[in-house]
C-alpha cells in the first residue's frame, strides 16, 4: 500500500451553531487547514492532500458575526470531491486494486453528505455507481473489447461489534450478527448477500433497500445510525476472454465506509448499553487508525522487523483486512464543523486525519 490520501472537508454552519453565535475557528488555504482555540487563541496548522471549504468563505464583523463572501480557492462541491477522490478510487479498481474510502468525523459533521449525499447533492457512492456503468458501457461498445465485466454489491452495518446484512430486513436478522471467517487468507462475512447488478438503476435500487434497513429505520432514533459503521462494497470483476476462454481476471473490492460518529463517549454521562456502544466505536476507530498507520509505515520501510497489523482487534478492521493491506489503496475524508462550540471534537478529528496520512 502506498501512502493514504487524506482530505478534510468543513461543512457550513448549522442552525444550532448560528443560534449559539458560535464563531468560525477553521481557516483554509491551499492544502493547509488552521484551527484556532476559541479560548486561548492558539493556532494549529495541519497539511492534507485536500482541504475543502463548503461555503464561499466568510468575513467576520467587529461583533464576531459571520457573513458569507466570494468563492474561496478551497471551495469544493460534490463534483469536485468526486473528481479528486472518487475517480481515483475507480481508476484503481480498473487496475485491480482493492480500495477503501472512509468518512470520519463527529456526528453531524458531514460524513453521510460526502459519502452518500442528500437529494440532488449526490455524494461519492451514487456518482461512483453511475461512472462504473458508464465506463462499462463505453468499454463494451468498443469493437475490440474482449473483457467481460461483473458487478456485485453488498452492504453491512457494524453495530456494537455485530455485523448485519443490510439487504436483510431488521426483523429477519440473526441477533448475534453474521460471523466473520477466513479462507485461504481471504476474510469474508459468512452468509452475506452479494447482489449482482447490471445497471445504475439496479444498483441504486439495492442501495436504497440497504439504506432503509439501517438501524435508524427500525428504531426511528436519529442518533442510532451515527453509532454504526456502514460499509458499502462494490465488487468489480474483469475477465479477459480469448477464444471463449478466460485468460486473465482482475477483481477489486471498492469499500465505501460511512464511519460511526467519532465523538468521545467519556464525559457524556453515558451508561449501560450506550457506554458499551461508545467504547466499541472508539475502539474500532482507534484500531482502524492504527492499522492504517502500521501499514503505511510498513510500505515505506519505516518499521523494521516483523510488523503486526492489529486487524483482529475490531470487526471493522477484520472485515476490511483484504482491502487495507497488500494490493490496495486507501483514502479518507475527515468531516469538520466550522464552529467554536465543536472545537475539541474538530481538533481530535484533525489529529486523527493527521495520524493516518
Ligand atoms: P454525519 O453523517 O457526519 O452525521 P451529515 O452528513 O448528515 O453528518 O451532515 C449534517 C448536515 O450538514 C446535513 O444536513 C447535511 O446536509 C449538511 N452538510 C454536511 N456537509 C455539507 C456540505 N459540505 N455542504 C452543505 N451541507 C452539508
Amino acid at each position: 500500500m502506498t501512502s493514504v490520501k487524506v482530505a478534510v472537508r468543513v461543512r457550513p454552519f448549522n442552525g444550532r451553531e448560528k443560534n449559539m453565535s458560535s464563531r468560525c475557528i477553521i481557516e483554509m488555504q491551499d492544502n493547509m487547514t488552521k484551527i484556532t482555540d476559541p479560548d486561548s487563541g492558539k493556532e494549529k496548522k495541519f497539511y492534507f492532500d485536500y482541504s475543502y471549504w463548503s461555503h464561499d468563505g466568510y468575513t467576520e464583523d467587529s461583533e464576531g458575526i459571520l457573513s458569507p463572501n466570494g468563492p474561496g480557492s478551497n471551495y469544493a462541491d460534490q463534483d469536485k470531491v468526486f473528481n479528486d477522490l472518487g475517480i481515483g478510487v475507480l481508476d484503481n479498481a480498473w487496475k485491480g486494486y482493492h480500495t477503501c474510502l472512509f468518512a470520519y468525523g463527529q456526528t453531524g459533521s458531514g460524513k453521510s453528505y460526502s459519502i452518500v449525499g442528500y437529494g440532488k447533492n449526490e455524494g461519492i457512492i451514487p456518482k461512483a455507481c453511475r461512472e462504473i456503468f458508464e465506463r462499462i458501457s463505453d468499454a463494451r461498445a468498443k469493437p475490440s473489447n474482449i473483457t467481460e465485466f461483473q458487478v456485485t454489491i453488498s452492504m453491512i452495518e457494524i453495530y456494537n461489534e455485530k455485523v448485519h446484512d443490510l439487504f436483510q430486513p431488521p426483523n429477519k436478522r440473526e441477533k448475534a450478527g453474521l460471523k466473520v471467517r477466513e479462507n485461504k487468507g481471504e476474510v469474508f462475512v459468512d452468509g452475506l448477500k452479494k447482489v449482482p447488478v447490471e445497471s445504475y438503476e439496479e444498483i441504486e435500487k439495492q442501495i436504497s433497500i440497504g439504506t432503509s434497513n439501517r438501524t435508524i429505520a427500525s428504531t426511528n432514533m436519529n442518533s442510532t445510525s451515527s453509532r454504526a459503521h456502514t460499509v458499502t462494497t462494490i465488487t468489480f470483476k474483469q475477465t479477459v476472454m480469448e477464444n471463449g476462454k478466460p485468460t486473465n481476471q482482475k477483481r477489486s473490492d471498492i469499500n465505501l465506509v460511512d464511519l460511526a460518529g467519532s465523538e468521545r463517549q467519556s464525559g457524556t454521562g453515558a451508561t449501560g448499553e450506550r457506554l458499551k456502544e461508545g467504547s466499541n466505536i472508539n475502539k474500532s476507530l482507534s484500531f482502524l487508525g492504527k492499522c492504517i498507520t502500521v501499514l503505511a509505515e510498513k510500505s515505506t520501510g519505516k518499521s523494521k522487523g516483523k510488523v503486526v497489523v492489529p486487524y483482529r482487534e475490531s470487526q471493522l478492521t477484520r472485515i476490511l483486512q483484504n482491502a487495507l493491506g497488500g494490493n490496495s489503496k486507501t483514502s479518507m475524508i475527515a468531516a469538520l464543523s466550522p464552529a467554536s462550540v465543536n472545537y475539541d471534537e474538530t481538533l481530535s478529528t484533525l489529529r486523527y486525519a493527521n495520524q493516518v496520512k
